[in-house]
């Protein structure tokens, strides 16, 4: 199916692995020029050549022009940062179709050692950053009349862990901002707002949690891995792939219908119907 997004332009925060690289390498396969964004300038480039290469067969067989794939090496959680994607050399400015938000999600703990620096940068990260990207941008998309917003949450919004408070409270203030933005008047000029939950994924973050389970249940980490994936119903952990796959449909025309949703990708781990 032709998403119907060749030649846009997509800012992808995150992205030189896991969930938001996944993204960026399905939008690419549309067509998408995207200006992807991770602190690690080494991580980035690797990963922009690694899409420009994918880029040229999707150019290929899609029947479109070649998309441009940019970097921005910046910490998205500061207004430097957010400044600089903005503003990229060769990029769209905030001219974009489509915005992707993802940072890394605050450390693990007890509430009790959280002082108030601790909330304000799981804030600033997980729902303050996303809030400024999309100021920044919805008001050029609507004029346009077409923008995409996806942002990368947790599966923590939808069933908290009491271990990720600071995800689970941060992220839960970007979810109920995001309902009533999606439902404001943008809706009807071509602004779609979503929010993608993702439960357990392959990537270097789940390794990080691995180890840190491991250590806590002493199971090898092949044994802590196995019993993790055998409590998905699923029977396994998802790839980043199949996420970005979303995420581009997401991102298309077909998808225009779909706002200020919280969709849920967790191979059936969620008990709930709804
Ligand atoms: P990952 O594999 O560790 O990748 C994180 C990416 O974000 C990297 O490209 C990293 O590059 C970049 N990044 C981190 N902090 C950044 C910042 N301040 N500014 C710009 N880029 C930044 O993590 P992931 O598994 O893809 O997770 C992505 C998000 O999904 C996280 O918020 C995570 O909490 C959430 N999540 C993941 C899972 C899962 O199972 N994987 C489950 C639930 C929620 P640099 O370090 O070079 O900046």
């Amino acid at each position: 199916m032709d998403l119907g997004i060749a030649g846009k332009w997509a800012l992808v925060c995150g992205a030189s692995k896991g969930l938001g690289f996944g993204c960026a390498q399905a939008l690419v396969r549309e067509g998408v020029q995207v200006l992807l964004n991770a602190r690690g300038a080494d991580g980035l480039q690797q990963a922009a050549e690694q899409l420009r290469a994918q880029a040229q067969a999707g150019a290929a067989a899609g029947g479109w022009a070649l998309p441009q794939v940019l970097t921005v090496a910046a910490d998205i959680t500061t207004a430097e940062g957010r400044a600089a994607a903005l503003s990229a050399p060769g990029g769209p400015g905030a001219a974009l179709d489509i915005v992707v938000t993802n940072a890394g999600g605050p450390p693990p703990g007890d509430f009790r050692t959280w002082g108030r620096q601790a909330w304000l940068d799981a804030l600033d990260a997980n729902m303050l950053t996303p809030i400024e990207l999309i100021r920044a941008t919805v008001d050029g998309m609507a004029e346009r009349g077409y923008g995409r917003i996806v942002n990368i949450t947790s599966s923590a919004v939808k069933a908290p862990i009491d271990i990720l408070g600071l995800s689970n409270g941060a992220r839960s203030g970007l979810t109920g901002f995001v309902a009533g933005l999606a439902r404001s008047p943008l809706a009807a000029r071509g602004v779609t707002l979503n929010n993608l939950l993702p439960g357990r994924f392959d990537t270097d973050r789940l390794a990080a949690t691995l180890h840190a389970a491991a250590a806590r249940t002493g199971l090898s980490l092949q044994d802590e891995r196995a019993a993790q994936q055998a409590r998905i119903p699923a029977g396994r952990f998802g790839r980043p792939q199949e996420f970005g796959a979303l995420c581009a449909f997401l991102c298309s025309l077909q998808a225009g219908y779909i706002t200020g949703q919280n969709l849920l990708v967790d191979g059936g781990a969620y008990p709930g119907s709804f």
